[in-house]
């Protein structure tokens, strides 16, 4: 079945959560900030530009790998108040309400790994409410499972999931996680983590130091070079500075990972429904300028895959240059 925006992001709440983030980000703006302006990309150390600013928070993008980053990085503090318990209640409470389709995004993400290693120990980091522990239920899944969140309330809510203790959850920075010998682990996760993070470097130095050896680390993140994001361009629903920090593309990904001694070995981009459904909502409330769809559109045409699609569908839906007609005698 097919997943639309809608499903995972009810209209009147996320309006609601909006609303708060930028009262909330509007105080947080005004903090005081005394990080170094950074002057070149924090992944390939090359040029960089400004790009944006959103909610009083500068973006910069890098010239050479694309990258797209808080700039400067926001203070401690700072986050501390953005993740206040007022707007992680609201998430928590769209992430419940949505539960059941959120859990089928995650479906295709288990059945990936699953392929890869049927069992072992696993490590979700930034679980939230558990929306992928459910999904690895869903599966019958055969991972020793170990959980990592930092909210108090995402914790409370996988506690209430899992009465029977089945799975561990620990309730603490995953940069405080035990690092011994029998603490190690088959797979790590980060769902829609990574982008919150400031010190990705050090984030992935941890990560190699909690993996068995043969272990793998799998994670998600938005796509700076999507469909969706092609259209949208600085209205992005997913540039959220100051807790959307580091925005990657494949380039930028694939190098992060590379530096810090991982080797790709698959890459996914999955639940495309749900980019077509926000685009048509752009188009529909008049965000989508015309310039960005002819853009991305004659960049696809350059693309043998989309010259063959687009040929099927032309084909298909009587779209091609020619009309032909058979007809018969009725009477
Ligand atoms: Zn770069």
């Amino acid at each position: 079945m097919k997943i639309r925006v809608n499903d995972v992001h009810p209209v009147k709440k996320t309006e609601q959560i909006r609303t708060l983030i930028k009262k909330v980000i509007n105080d947080v703006a005004r903090m005081e900030n005394n990080n170094r302006l950074l002057s070149q990309c924090p992944i390939c150390n090359g040029q960089i530009d400004f790009f944006t600013n959103i909610n009083g928070f500068d973006l910069f993008s890098c010239n050479d790998c694309e990258h797209i980053f808080c700039n400067p990085y926001p203070t401690y503090e700072q986050l501390n108040r953005c993740y206040n318990g007022e707007i992680k209640k609201l998430e928590n409470e769209i992430f419940l309400e949505t539960f059941d389709k959120r859990v089928e995004i995650f479906l295709p993400r288990v059945d990936l790994l699953c392929r890869l290693k049927k069992d072992g120990k696993l490590l979700d980091i930034g679980s939230a409410v558990g929306v992928f522990i459910d999904a690895l239920e869903k599966r019958n899944s055969r991972y020793h499972i170990t959980c990592c969140d930092i909210s108090r309330d995402s914790c409370e809510q996988l506690r209430k999931k899992n009465p029977d203790q089945s799975i561990n959850i620990i309730c603490d920075d995953f940069m405080n996680l035990d690092e011994s010998s029998n603490n190690k682990f088959d797979i790590i996760t980060l769902w829609d983590t990574i982008e919150h993070i400031i010190d990705v470097d050090g984030l992935l130095g941890k990560i190699k130091r909690l993996l068995n050896p043969n272990g793998i680390i799998a994670f998600s993140t938005p796509n700076t070079q999507s469909f969706l994001w092609s259209i949208a361009g600085t209205n992005h629903p997913q540039l959220t500075p100051p807790t959307h920090l580091n925005l990657f593309n494949t380039k930028s990904a694939h190098l992060l990972l590379n530096k810090n001694g991982f080797n790709v070995i698959e890459q996914h981009s999955l639940n495309a429904s749900i980019d077509i459904s926000f685009v048509k909502n752009l188009i529909k409330n008049k965000q989508a300028p015309i310039q960005n769809i002819g853009n991305f559109f004659q960049q696809c045409l350059n693309d043998p895959m989309f010259d063959e699609m687009l040929e099927k569908y032309l084909v298909s839906s009587h779209k091609a240059g020619n009309l032909i007609f058979i007809a018969k005698f009725s009477q």
